[in-house]
Protein backbone atom coordinates (compact mmCIF):
# COMPACT_ATOMS: atom_id res chain seq x y z
CA UNK A 1 0.00 0.00 0.00
CA UNK A 2 1.48 3.25 -1.26
CA UNK A 3 -0.13 6.26 1.33
CA UNK A 4 0.19 9.51 -0.06
CA UNK A 5 0.06 12.55 2.58
CA UNK A 6 2.03 14.99 0.01
CA UNK A 7 0.20 18.76 0.69
CA UNK A 8 -0.87 17.62 3.76
CA UNK A 9 -0.11 19.10 7.15
CA UNK A 10 0.32 16.64 10.48
CA UNK A 11 0.38 17.21 13.84
CA UNK A 12 1.88 14.32 16.44
CA UNK A 13 1.44 15.27 19.98
CA UNK A 14 4.46 13.42 22.49
CA UNK A 15 6.11 13.19 18.84
CA UNK A 16 9.27 13.66 20.33
CA UNK A 17 9.73 9.53 21.75
CA UNK A 18 8.60 6.41 21.22
CA UNK A 19 5.85 5.66 19.36
CA UNK A 20 5.02 9.21 18.37
CA UNK A 21 8.50 9.92 17.33
CA UNK A 22 7.90 6.68 14.97
CA UNK A 23 4.61 8.38 13.85
CA UNK A 24 6.19 11.43 12.97
CA UNK A 25 9.00 9.67 10.52
CA UNK A 26 5.90 7.49 9.47
CA UNK A 27 3.89 10.58 8.22
CA UNK A 28 6.60 11.99 7.04
CA UNK A 29 7.98 9.75 4.48
CA UNK A 30 4.76 9.50 3.33
CA UNK A 31 5.03 12.95 2.09
CA UNK A 32 3.43 15.04 5.10
CA UNK A 33 5.13 18.24 6.47
CA UNK A 34 4.73 17.38 10.54
CA UNK A 35 4.84 19.34 13.22
CA UNK A 36 5.92 17.34 16.33
CA UNK A 37 4.42 18.45 19.85
CA UNK A 38 5.93 17.87 23.09
CA UNK A 39 6.58 19.36 26.18
CA UNK A 40 9.79 17.60 25.92
CA UNK A 41 12.37 20.24 23.87
CA UNK A 42 15.64 18.36 23.97
CA UNK A 43 14.38 14.95 22.45
CA UNK A 44 11.69 16.99 20.25
CA UNK A 45 14.15 19.30 18.94
CA UNK A 46 16.66 16.02 18.17
CA UNK A 47 13.92 14.25 16.34
CA UNK A 48 12.76 16.89 14.28
CA UNK A 49 16.45 17.78 13.12
CA UNK A 50 17.27 14.11 12.91
CA UNK A 51 14.00 13.68 10.33
CA UNK A 52 14.41 17.27 8.85
CA UNK A 53 18.03 15.43 7.74
CA UNK A 54 16.91 12.66 5.88
CA UNK A 55 15.10 15.42 3.50
CA UNK A 56 12.06 15.11 5.47
CA UNK A 57 9.83 18.42 6.26
CA UNK A 58 9.82 17.97 10.18
CA UNK A 59 9.86 20.45 12.84
CA UNK A 60 9.49 20.66 16.33
CA UNK A 61 6.75 22.88 18.31
CA UNK A 62 6.84 23.10 22.08
CA UNK A 63 3.55 22.43 23.67
CA UNK A 64 2.30 20.97 26.65
CA UNK A 65 -1.37 19.62 25.73
CA UNK A 66 -2.09 20.42 29.31
CA UNK A 67 -2.19 23.39 29.10
CA UNK A 68 -4.76 25.82 26.60
CA UNK A 69 -2.58 28.17 26.18
CA UNK A 70 0.60 26.60 25.53
CA UNK A 71 -1.47 24.41 22.46
CA UNK A 72 -3.83 27.70 21.18
CA UNK A 73 0.42 29.14 20.52
CA UNK A 74 1.30 25.58 19.07
CA UNK A 75 -1.72 25.91 16.63
CA UNK A 76 -0.52 29.51 15.57
CA UNK A 77 3.52 28.09 15.00
CA UNK A 78 2.46 25.14 13.33
CA UNK A 79 0.38 27.69 10.65
CA UNK A 80 3.00 30.05 10.38
CA UNK A 81 5.23 26.99 9.58
CA UNK A 82 3.60 24.96 7.29
CA UNK A 83 0.10 27.20 6.63
CA UNK A 84 -2.70 24.84 8.09
CA UNK A 85 -3.54 21.38 9.38
CA UNK A 86 -5.05 18.40 7.81
CA UNK A 87 -4.28 15.82 10.37
CA UNK A 88 -4.31 15.49 14.49
CA UNK A 89 -2.95 12.64 16.40
CA UNK A 90 -3.58 13.18 19.44
CA UNK A 91 -0.70 10.44 20.72
CA UNK A 92 1.00 12.56 23.95
CA UNK A 93 0.39 9.62 27.02
CA UNK A 94 1.63 8.72 30.43
CA UNK A 95 1.85 6.31 33.10
CA UNK A 96 1.51 7.05 36.64
CA UNK A 97 0.67 3.24 37.89
CA UNK A 98 -0.85 2.43 41.39
CA UNK A 99 -3.02 -0.09 42.53
CA UNK A 100 -5.84 1.54 43.61
CA UNK A 101 -5.90 0.25 47.73
CA UNK A 102 -2.63 -1.76 47.98
CA UNK A 103 -3.23 -4.24 50.31
CA UNK A 104 0.40 -5.96 52.32
CA UNK A 105 -0.17 -8.38 55.14
CA UNK A 106 -4.09 -8.01 55.81
CA UNK A 107 -3.06 -4.39 56.24
CA UNK A 108 -3.37 -1.06 53.73
CA UNK A 109 -0.02 -0.05 52.45
CA UNK A 110 -0.90 2.43 50.27
CA UNK A 111 -2.50 3.24 47.15
CA UNK A 112 -3.26 5.34 43.99
CA UNK A 113 -2.68 9.30 45.07
CA UNK A 114 -5.08 11.94 43.90
CA UNK A 115 -2.04 13.58 42.27
CA UNK A 116 -1.43 10.87 40.30
CA UNK A 117 -4.92 10.07 38.86
CA UNK A 118 -5.05 13.68 37.90
CA UNK A 119 -1.89 13.96 36.30
CA UNK A 120 -3.02 10.97 33.67
CA UNK A 121 -6.52 12.57 33.21
CA UNK A 122 -4.92 16.07 32.25
CA UNK A 123 -2.67 14.70 29.56
CA UNK A 124 -4.20 10.92 28.58
CA UNK A 125 -8.05 12.84 28.58
CA UNK A 126 -8.38 16.31 28.95
CA UNK A 127 -4.96 16.83 26.64
CA UNK A 128 -6.92 15.07 23.69
CA UNK A 129 -9.89 17.35 24.10
CA UNK A 130 -7.98 20.58 24.45
CA UNK A 131 -5.56 19.69 21.51
CA UNK A 132 -8.71 18.94 19.41
CA UNK A 133 -10.64 21.41 20.35
CA UNK A 134 -7.86 23.85 19.38
CA UNK A 135 -7.12 21.68 15.92
CA UNK A 136 -10.67 21.47 14.24
CA UNK A 137 -11.31 25.16 13.36
CA UNK A 138 -8.29 24.70 11.40
CA UNK A 139 -9.75 21.26 9.76
CA UNK A 140 -12.74 23.05 8.81
CA UNK A 141 -10.73 25.69 6.93
CA UNK A 142 -9.05 22.93 5.31
CA UNK A 143 -12.50 21.82 3.86
CA UNK A 144 -11.91 17.72 6.62
CA UNK A 145 -9.38 16.27 7.90
CA UNK A 146 -7.95 13.38 10.47
CA UNK A 147 -7.77 12.72 13.78
CA UNK A 148 -6.50 9.79 15.70
CA UNK A 149 -6.55 9.15 19.14
CA UNK A 150 -4.29 6.89 21.45
CA UNK A 151 -6.11 4.06 23.49
CA UNK A 152 -4.97 1.20 24.63
CA UNK A 153 -6.27 -2.51 24.25
CA UNK A 154 -6.07 -2.14 28.99
CA UNK A 155 -9.42 0.46 27.53
CA UNK A 156 -11.20 -2.64 26.76
CA UNK A 157 -9.94 -5.35 29.12
CA UNK A 158 -8.08 -3.47 32.54
CA UNK A 159 -5.08 -3.81 33.69
CA UNK A 160 -3.82 -4.22 37.15
CA UNK A 161 -2.35 -1.18 38.65
CA UNK A 162 -3.62 1.13 36.32
CA UNK A 163 -6.83 2.71 37.21
CA UNK A 164 -6.56 6.58 36.28
CA UNK A 165 -4.63 5.24 32.73
CA UNK A 166 -7.39 2.65 32.07
CA UNK A 167 -10.21 5.60 33.18
CA UNK A 168 -8.22 7.75 30.10
CA UNK A 169 -7.86 5.47 27.79
CA UNK A 170 -11.35 4.43 28.17
CA UNK A 171 -12.57 7.81 27.97
CA UNK A 172 -10.56 8.50 24.85
CA UNK A 173 -12.65 5.89 23.12
CA UNK A 174 -15.69 7.44 24.43
CA UNK A 175 -15.14 10.70 22.76
CA UNK A 176 -13.74 9.55 19.33
CA UNK A 177 -17.61 8.03 19.47
CA UNK A 178 -19.19 11.69 19.79
CA UNK A 179 -16.43 13.36 17.83
CA UNK A 180 -17.10 10.81 14.77
CA UNK A 181 -20.72 11.57 15.06
CA UNK A 182 -20.32 15.32 15.36
CA UNK A 183 -17.99 15.68 13.00
CA UNK A 184 -18.29 13.61 10.30
CA UNK A 185 -20.55 16.02 8.18
CA UNK A 186 -18.09 18.30 8.25
CA UNK A 187 -15.62 15.73 6.27
CA UNK A 188 -13.71 15.30 9.10
CA UNK A 189 -13.21 11.42 10.32
CA UNK A 190 -12.15 10.21 14.25
CA UNK A 191 -10.91 7.40 14.95
CA UNK A 192 -8.78 5.61 17.60
CA UNK A 193 -6.19 3.17 18.19
CA UNK A 194 -5.81 0.23 20.96
CA UNK A 195 -2.06 -0.90 21.24
CA UNK A 196 -1.28 -3.08 22.77
CA UNK A 197 2.54 -3.17 24.67
CA UNK A 198 5.04 -1.94 22.50
CA UNK A 199 8.46 -1.44 23.48
CA UNK A 200 9.03 2.18 24.13
CA UNK A 201 10.28 4.24 27.34
CA UNK A 202 6.29 4.04 28.80
CA UNK A 203 6.79 0.15 28.81
CA UNK A 204 10.12 0.15 29.95
CA UNK A 205 9.14 1.23 33.74
CA UNK A 206 6.99 -2.04 34.09
CA UNK A 207 8.53 -5.08 35.89
CA UNK A 208 9.89 -6.97 33.19
CA UNK A 209 8.16 -10.01 34.63
CA UNK A 210 4.56 -8.36 33.70
CA UNK A 211 6.39 -7.11 30.00
CA UNK A 212 7.24 -11.01 29.76
CA UNK A 213 3.93 -12.18 30.42
CA UNK A 214 2.36 -9.85 28.24
CA UNK A 215 4.82 -11.15 25.47
CA UNK A 216 3.62 -14.82 26.10
CA UNK A 217 -0.10 -13.87 26.09
CA UNK A 218 0.88 -12.21 22.27
CA UNK A 219 0.28 -14.89 19.70
CA UNK A 220 2.64 -13.37 17.31
CA UNK A 221 5.02 -13.66 20.20
CA UNK A 222 7.03 -10.38 20.64
CA UNK A 223 6.26 -7.07 22.26
CA UNK A 224 5.18 -4.65 19.42
CA UNK A 225 7.65 -1.74 17.86
CA UNK A 226 6.87 1.62 18.22
CA UNK A 227 6.74 1.56 13.77
CA UNK A 228 3.94 -1.46 14.24
CA UNK A 229 1.69 1.65 15.66
CA UNK A 230 2.80 4.49 13.03
CA UNK A 231 1.66 2.08 10.62
CA UNK A 232 -1.82 1.92 11.71
CA UNK A 233 -1.47 6.06 12.85
CA UNK A 234 -0.59 6.23 8.77
CA UNK A 235 -3.42 4.35 7.68
CA UNK A 236 -5.99 5.84 9.48
CA UNK A 237 -4.78 9.39 8.81
CA UNK A 238 -4.86 8.23 4.61
CA UNK A 239 -7.94 8.82 2.20
CA UNK A 240 -7.60 4.79 2.18
CA UNK A 241 -9.13 5.43 5.43
CA UNK A 242 -12.11 8.08 3.89
CA UNK A 243 -14.95 5.73 5.42
CA UNK A 244 -13.79 4.27 8.63
CA UNK A 245 -15.02 6.56 11.39
CA UNK A 246 -15.27 5.83 14.86
CA UNK A 247 -13.26 2.69 14.79
CA UNK A 248 -11.09 1.08 17.34
CA UNK A 249 -8.68 -0.11 15.64
CA UNK A 250 -6.33 -2.47 17.37
CA UNK A 251 -2.37 -2.91 16.94
CA UNK A 252 -1.36 -5.77 19.64
CA UNK A 253 -0.72 -8.63 17.71
CA UNK A 254 -3.89 -10.38 19.05
CA UNK A 255 -3.05 -10.14 22.91
CA UNK A 256 -6.55 -10.21 23.41
CA UNK A 257 -7.52 -13.39 21.95
CA UNK A 258 -4.46 -14.54 23.08
CA UNK A 259 -5.25 -13.93 26.86
P1 LIG B 1 6.51 7.61 25.57
O1 LIG B 1 6.53 7.79 27.05
O2 LIG B 1 7.64 6.93 24.89
O3 LIG B 1 6.26 9.02 24.84
C1 LIG B 1 5.23 9.88 25.26
C2 LIG B 1 5.53 11.30 24.81
O4 LIG B 1 4.48 12.15 25.30
C3 LIG B 1 6.85 11.84 25.37
O5 LIG B 1 7.63 12.40 24.33
C4 LIG B 1 6.41 12.90 26.36
O6 LIG B 1 7.34 13.97 26.51
C5 LIG B 1 5.10 13.35 25.74
N1 LIG B 1 4.24 14.05 26.71
C6 LIG B 1 3.97 13.67 27.99
N2 LIG B 1 3.22 14.62 28.57
C7 LIG B 1 3.01 15.60 27.66
C8 LIG B 1 2.33 16.84 27.68
N3 LIG B 1 1.71 17.27 28.79
N4 LIG B 1 2.31 17.59 26.55
C9 LIG B 1 2.96 17.18 25.44
N5 LIG B 1 3.65 16.02 25.36
C10 LIG B 1 3.66 15.24 26.46
O7 LIG B 1 5.11 6.84 25.29
P2 LIG B 1 4.71 5.83 24.11
O8 LIG B 1 4.90 4.46 24.63
O9 LIG B 1 5.34 6.24 22.84
O10 LIG B 1 3.14 6.07 24.06
C11 LIG B 1 2.51 6.93 23.10
C12 LIG B 1 1.01 6.82 23.25
O11 LIG B 1 0.60 5.46 23.03
C13 LIG B 1 0.51 7.18 24.66
O12 LIG B 1 -0.74 7.84 24.57
C14 LIG B 1 0.33 5.83 25.32
O13 LIG B 1 -0.60 5.87 26.37
C15 LIG B 1 -0.15 5.00 24.14
N6 LIG B 1 0.07 3.57 24.33
C16 LIG B 1 1.34 3.07 24.52
C17 LIG B 1 1.51 1.70 24.70
C18 LIG B 1 2.87 1.08 24.94
O14 LIG B 1 2.91 -0.13 25.19
N7 LIG B 1 3.96 1.83 24.85
C19 LIG B 1 0.41 0.85 24.69
C20 LIG B 1 -0.86 1.39 24.49
C21 LIG B 1 -1.01 2.76 24.30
Amino acid sequence: MHIDLTQRVAVVTGGANGIGRATAHRLARSGAHVAIWDLASSPGEAAATMLASEGLHVQFVEADVTQRASVDAAVSATIALFGGIDILINNAGITRDAQLVKVKDGSIAGGMTDDEFDAVVAVNLKGVYTCTQAVVPELLKRGGGRIVNASSVVALNGNFGQTNYVATKAGVIGMTQVWARELGKQNITVNAIAPGFIATDMTAKMPASALAAMQSHTPVGRLGSPEDVANAYCFLASDFAAFINGAVLTVDGGLVIGT
